[in-house]
């Protein structure tokens, strides 16, 4: 399936944006000005990103800047998403990809969840050859970022442990 990611971003982005019940929250776009169509599945990408941003949402202030953004790089496209939460403890890195894994601090106790979310995001970034990392460091908020090489597989290197500091 040929999928403009970027138009695919942007559409997830404005139904976030339209709901009046997050007035608080901004969303900064990097995207870059051309793209070509990718063979993704458009279904699956966008759930994931949804995901991302879901709890970019849920798990950091009711008034913040989201930023999400497109990366294109030579063998990978990869799409990302930062937030201003308090992050994820170092030792739970790791973790927080397991189904029905919660970090137990903060926002999580008032926050509904099932804890599947990023599971299910791991599971569609590795479905596309690819993976999800979380790139940011604790105190700074969180930082997801999924990579999908061109060609449905990762080349040149072998995949590094998930939940990984970039
Ligand atoms: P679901 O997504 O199924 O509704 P969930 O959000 O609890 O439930 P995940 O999306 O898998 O499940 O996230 C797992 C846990 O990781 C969350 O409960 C939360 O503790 C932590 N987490 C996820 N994203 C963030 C984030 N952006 N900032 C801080 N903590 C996060
Ligand atoms: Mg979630």
């Amino acid at each position: 399936e040929e999928t403009d990611l970027v138009g695919l971003a942007e559409a997830i982005v404005q139904g976030f944006e339209q709901r009046p019940d997050l007035a608080g929250i901004r969303f900064a776009r990097t995207f870059p000005e051309q793209v070509p169509a990718l063979p993704l599945d458009r279904g699956a990408i966008g759930q994931a990103l949804f995901n991302l941003l879901d709890n970019a949402i849920k798990y950091g202030p009711a008034t913040q800047t989201i930023e999400v953004g497109v990366r294109l790089e030579e063998t990978r496209a990869s799409v990302w998403v930062k937030d201003q939460s308090g992050g994820i403890p170092v030792h739970e890195r790791e973790r927080v990809f397991d189904r029905f894994h919660r970090v137990h601090t903060g926002a999580v106790h008032q926050v509904r969840g099932s804890g599947l979310g990023l599971a299910i995001t791991k599971h569609i970034a590795e479905g596309h050859g690819g993976r999800i990392a979380l790139t940011c460091e604790e105190g700074v908020g969180s930082c997801f970022e999924i990579y999908l090489p061109f060609g449905g597989k990762e080349r040149g290197c072998r995949a590094e442990k998930t939940g990984a500091v970039g």
